[in-house]
């Protein structure tokens, strides 16, 4: 297991990343136009969520278009062949519904 200057050094990249993902996005009114305390917020914010809102383009694809997540997409697959590797006697008590 890595240490606490390991975090550390990890939270200061996200928090670097951020930075540059935000002067990036704000190209009217760049960080330096902006309060401190408000920007030092919003790279908090970006560095410790993946999807910064939770829109149409980057919430939950369940939410806003009843679809199955990446993983429970690949979960189901799974579950479907596995289903599918059990012998005949087995699996006429079983009925596949999916
Ligand atoms: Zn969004």
């Amino acid at each position: 297991m890595r240490g606490i200057a390991y975090r550390r050094h990890t939270e200061e990249r996200a928090k670097a990343r951020a930075r540059r993902k935000l002067k990036a996005r704000w190209t009217w009114t760049p960080p330096e136009g902006r309060p401190a305390d408000f920007v030092a917020a919003q790279v908090g914010m970006m560095a410790a969520t993946r999807a910064p809102c939770s829109c149409f383009a980057c919430g939950n694809p369940r939410r806003h278009f009843g679809e199955l997540l990446m993983g429970e997409r690949r979960a189901l697959e799974r579950f479907r062949s596995e289903i599918r590797e059990i012998p005949d006697h087995t699996s006429s008590m079983m009925e596949i519904t999916c």
